[in-house]
């Protein structure tokens, strides 16, 4: 029955009736594209306004089978048009469930990049409000990840998880999928009955026996932030509505890694005001999750790189819950000013951070961040490309995920950083109280913000501020904030003297005076220098700070001193990987270089080490070879950015 149903599908595919369009471009003359230029949708004559999902999930064949039913406002549209990629449309109807009646559709074709997918035009008049779509996914849905036995800890039960943002929910759901387009959702979900089924709404805590889950998330939420996760999940609360989700194998070790995450969001409320959603659960995924952490509402979804043991990296877990107000309670209009979803929530981690840890630590995590900042726009100006650097980009043909660089994330905080400089901490803070307030649940494009800014912040004050520089200029404004911390200072300037040839790690003499027979003597001691000294970003300052030209011995011996290529913590292992890729060492680590690619998927440490790798022949063919092993293993979002990198 279902080869039938594929056959059929493919043909409804191959028989879009209408004229053809031959490229993105062209499709945008025909189609009015309601600002959004990421999407086909006419949601400003007809929009969703609930959505409710039935969907089964067949790990045997890696397909969804699903019935979306949007509950739509209409203005008087006689066409509603959803965005799709890689699925297959089965029918459309319109009407309340059983009493519905089959409606035409057209599917538009594939745009020239394959970057948009497809429009589906459903024929509809001016009073329909409800249209269901059956469909299935297929391959080239890249928004699921369907992980086999052996990529998950129990090595016996196989995974899925969705990743949404920016437009790949489009991959699995017909949808609108435009982040300015807001609606509630609901779902029921058929899984497997040995595994657990979860969504970003509220969330079952136990396994049932009859694999059928129900969701609601009754707040709107732009479609980027549908998500959904099946797998042998355990569950573990931690009180204060905070909980953590994750395969029962490592379900103890991130509840301890992640156990002040109550005090995380006390701290987040003081500042900023209530938390709007209900709980706050997290789900710690499989290694092949490609991102640190997915801010999915009610459920962040997180990387299990996070779990160090030492909670060195739990800054990421501080930015997903800040995400609960910048970015989801106040949404980018368009995918052109992801900044105000994540300049907003990295200053705000840096906050969060900063009650949690003190003054002096948040600046070393934000200078590791600055650091990088400086390195991106340096590398934007010699690619020709400095216009990227720009807060506010043009998108136009432009796949969205340029946007998610450190302009939007760090120039975006260093915004805000340097707004708290000029105006002074409580006036910054109540500000953006009373912005989250205001825009609770809506979006916001930068005139918008620019507006609301001049009005709150900029004009009582009379202090001025050149936002149009820092919005629509490429480069760092001068007056940027800087950061000044002592142990900055030092750590870099460790680098500096081994890069010319010292060894800042030497065994240093100290004296101490002790007391011997009644009496006072001043002893001399040899202290040597050890990998807990320092914290990882400050291992991370000193690492990036080496110079390429590294003799390979000396590498050799830094390595050994301090264990880096057997390092615990991805950060540090990615930037060791990285300077060593840039020499010789790489081919004598390449065992652990090649381990460590084959078990992370995380899209920020792999892409370096390929990218560092590929700047010499020989290297690039090394990095092929394991990319020919490990892709099979990385979502679609890391398969495709690392592909595009080695054979581009
Ligand atoms: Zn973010």
């Amino acid at each position: 029955m279902k080869i039938l149903f594929i056959f059929l599908c493919l043909l409804l595919l191959w028989s879009c009736n209408g004229k053809p369009y031959n490229s993105q471009h062209e499709i945008q003359k025909t189609i009015p594209l309601d600002k959004d230029v990421h999407s086909y949708a006419n949601f400003k004559q007809i929009n969703t306004q609930h959505l409710h999902l039935e969907l089964e999930v067949d790990f045997k064949s890696k397909t969804i089978y699903g019935i979306a039913r949007h509950k739509m406002n209409n203005r008087g549209a006689q066409s509603a048009i959803f965005d799709m990629k890689g699925l297959l449309i089965q029918k459309v109807t319109l009407g309340p469930k059983n009493n519905e009646a089959e409606t035409d559709f057209t599917i538009g074709p594939m745009d020239k990049d394959s970057l948009l997918g497809q429009a589906l035009m459903v024929k509809v008049d001016s009073t329909t409000q409800l249209v269901n779509i059956y469909y299935q996914t297929t391959t080239a849905s890249d928004a699921l990840d369907w992980l086999d036995t052996n990529l998950t800890s129990s090595k016996t039960k196989p995974f899925l998880y969705t990743q949404g943002q920016a437009i790949l929910t489009r991959t699995w759901i017909p949808i609108q999928d435009a982040p300015s387009n807001r609606f509630t959702y609901s779902a029921e979900v058929k899984v497997p009955s040995d595994l657990l089924a979860l969504m970003s709404a509220n969330n079952p805590i136990r396994k049932n026996s009859n694999g059928l889950y129900h969701f609601e998330m009754k707040r709107a939420i732009p479609s980027y932030l549908i998500a959904l996760a099946v797998g042998d999940i355990g569950f573990k609360d931690l009180g204060q509505n905070c909980g953590i989700y994750a395969e029962k194998e490592l379900l103890d070790t991130c509840v301890k890694e992640f156990e002040d995450l109550p005090q995380m969001m006390r701290v987040a409320e003081q500042l900023y005001g209530p938390y709007q959603w209900g709980r706050y659960d997290v789900l710690v995924l499989p290694y092949s999750f490609p991102f640190g952490g997915m801010e999915n509402p009610m459920l962040t979804f997180a990387n299990p790189t996070l779990i160090t043991g030492d909670k060195s990296l739990v800054s990421v877990l501080a930015h997903e819950l800040a995400h609960s107000w910048s970015g989801n309670l106040v949404t980018n209009e368009t995918w052109s000013d992801l900044w105000l979803n994540e300049g907003t929530t990295v200053y705000f981690e840096q906050r969060i951070m900063e009650a949690l840890r003190g003054k002096e630590i948040a600046d070393i995590l934000a200078q590791v961040e600055f650091r990088e900042l400086e390195q991106t726009i340096a590398e934007l100006k010699n690619d020709g490309t400095y216009e990227q650097s720009k807060l506010h980009l043009d998108l136009v043909n432009k796949d969205p995920d340029i946007a998610m660089s450190d302009i939007a994330y760090v120039k975006g905080a260093f915004f805000f950083r340097t707004l708290e400089q000029n105006y002074g901490r409580v006036a910054l803070d109540g500000f953006l109280k009373k912005y989250f307030n205001h825009f609770a649940f809506r979006t916001i494009s930068a005139e918008g913000f620019i507006d609301y800014l001049k009005t709150h912040l900029i004009e009582p004050s009379k202090n001025k501020f050149n936002f149009q520089e820092w919005i629509y200029n490429s480069g760092l404004p001068n007056n940027c904030a800087k950061i000044n911390a002592s142990r900055i200072t030092e750590i870099e300037k460790k680098a500096t003297d081994f890069n010319s040839g010292k060894d800042p790690f030497g065994a240093k003499v100290k004296y101490k005076w002790i007391k011997k027979n009644g009496k006072s003597k001043r002893i001399k001691m040899l202290i040597d220098v050890k990998y807990n000294d320092y914290i990882i970003q400050e291992w991370q300052l000193f690492i990036r700070a080496l110079s390429t030209q590294t003799p390979i011995a000396r590498l050799k011996n830094l390595d050994e001193q301090f264990n880096f290529s057997s390092s615990g913590n991805s950060e540090i292992l990615c930037d060791w990987f990285v300077l060593a890729a840039q020499s010789e060492y790489a081919f004598e680590i390449q065992p652990k270089i090649t381990a460590f690619l084959t078990k992370i998927g995380r899209r920020k440490y792999v892409l370096p080490i390929y990218e560092a790798l590929s700047k010499s022949p020989k290297g690039l063919e090394l990095a092929r070879q394991i990319f020919n092993i490990t892709k099979k293993n990385y979502h679609s979002v890391t398969r495709n950015s690392v592909s595009k990198l080695l054979y581009k």
